[in-house]
């Protein structure tokens, strides 16, 4: 049997750097203004004495920057630090942000992202938090078409509501939900949610302009352009039911690939439309414009040869989307209702392009063996041990099966200790031969291999 180690070609996801590096140098040009005093390169230190020093920046809004910080002496010890700009404003910002995570419903739910500091450095507010991957927006950037596959598109939806349920039964409103805020934690295993720095309590609206253009809810639409006129009248009408149409163009956008509400596109925002002014009994235009997408759509999403399954699940989407896009905030469904909905039930098993697209710790190696050296269990060993040898090279490696069995006889999974080293080698493994072989590789889901259920 052969175990030669042929050249290793390097495969790079150029595409994704591509956009990744793109992202980043567009917001290292972003002028933050003469007061913000803080610089990729700064070391900075939190209440606990421990000094980070800020290696890149990961995102910007109009109030703060978010950095990638590294530990000093610990360098494989890395977290985001959110740096606000100086001020009242801001300070107020950055606690209302501290508060909201603080709040146990909020701690205790996995789709929440972990703070872990609050403090103030050369004048600027910070939070540290736990750092994450990419967003849903950049994960849109990497799929085929900018369409998500189906087992993604449940589990972003199933995530997103699991965190809107704790946020609204503490009567908070995210005001902001939108891809860009959506990251996705790979040690983990879920999408969560981050920037709370336009939530508000039910009702009580304490911002001038609310939730981003192409998110934004037909109240909110309302909210924005004359809550100075109308004041505590109009405020009456925003609660969470807000987040939930945010949820609903989030859903039709993963699904198609474009922004159902596109400002590029000469969309005007949505405002209530004349049918649900007029009869109660009229059908919402909403809901039409849902259709109209969905006949489009068909060929793409399910295919020339739709099975029922498809049919179904197809339905099912339109349904799930049918419910959040409604003109009337109370007629909309909750985050609990929309949790109980069949589509986000069904058991949907990963494709080859989700097990692309998810990064989690666990890498799945095909094409590793033949049947002659599977039967053999010294070749077993050899191969086991030459995986594990190689996977090493990229990080510790926490376990390895090489499953015997139909029908994942013959590929390999290798658990690391850290998720960036399995990215890494989920990178830098496709190509290389080994066994006279070339691998083949993708990340397992993480929900899967808590169970073992091996794909
Ligand atoms: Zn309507």
């Amino acid at each position: 049997m052969s175990r030669t180690v042929g050249d290793r070609v390097v495969h790079t996801n150029s595409f994704t750097q591509d956009v990744k590096k793109n992202w980043t140098n567009k917001l290292q040009s972003i002028e933050m203004g003469k007061d913000f005093r803080v610089n990729i390169g700064d070391v900075i230190q939190d209440n606990g004495g421990t000094r980070w020093q800020l290696l890149s920046i990961r995102g910007q809004g109009t109030c703060c920057c978010l950095y990638k910080a590294q530990c000093i002496g610990d360098p494989r010890s890395v977290v985001a630090v959110k740096v606000f700009r100086p001020g009242d404003n801001f300070a107020l910002a950055c606690e209302k942000e501290w508060d909201i995570l603080q709040i146990p419903t909020m701690q205790q739910c996995r789709q929440s992202v972990r703070v872990l500091d609050r403090f103030t450095w050369n004048g600027h507010p910070c939070l540290m938090e736990e750092l994450l991957d990419a967003s849903v927006k950049e994960t849109m950037h990497q799929a085929p078409g900018g369409r998500l596959p189906l087992f993604t598109i449940q589990l972003f939806l199933r995530n997103l509501l699991g965190v809107l349920e704790h946020l609204h039964s503490a009567g908070i409103v995210h005001g902001d939900i939108k891809p860009a805020n959506l990251l996705w934690s790979p040690e983990q295993g879920a999408l969560k949610l981050i920037d709370f720095g336009l939530s508000f309590f039910d009702h009580r609206p304490d911002m001038r302009y609310l939730q981003s253009p192409g998110y934004r809810s037909p109240e909110t639409t309302t909210w924005n352009n004359s809550h100075a006129q109308q004041g505590e009248a109009c405020s009456a009408t925003l609660w969470s039911a807000a987040d939930i149409w945010s949820v609903g163009c989030i859903a039709m956008e993963i699904v198609s690939g474009e922004k159902l509400f596109s400002s590029k596109r000469g969309d005007a925002e949505p405002t209530v439309c004349p049918s649900c002014q007029g009869s109660p009994t009229a059908r919402c235009q909403y809901n039409q414009l849902i259709d109209q997408w969905f006949d489009r759509l068909a060929p793409t999403v399910i295919g020339p040869a739709p099975s029922y399954y498809d049919y179904v699940l197809f339905s099912e989407l339109k349904d799930f989307i049918s419910r959040c896009l409604v003109c009337h905030s109370s007629q909309r469904d909750s985050a609990s209702q929309l949790r109980q909905h069949s589509l986000l039930n069904r058991l949907i098993v990963p494709s080859i392009h989700d097990m692309m697209l998810l990064p989690s710790p666990i890498l799945r190696l095909e094409n590793v063996a033949d049947d002659i050296d599977l039967d053999n269990p010294a070749y077993r060993e050899g191969i086991k041990f030459s995986i594990l040898e190689i996977c090493a090279s990229f990080g510790p490696v926490v376990t390895c099966l090489l499953p015997t069995l139909e029908p994942v006889r013959g590929r390999v999974y290798v658990e690391f200790q850290r998720s960036e080293d399995c990215t890494r080698a989920v990178r830098k493994l496709p190509g290389m031969t080994f066994n006279n072989r070339t691998l083949v590789t993708a990340y397992l889901p993480l929900s899967l291999w808590a169970c073992r259920q091996l794909l």
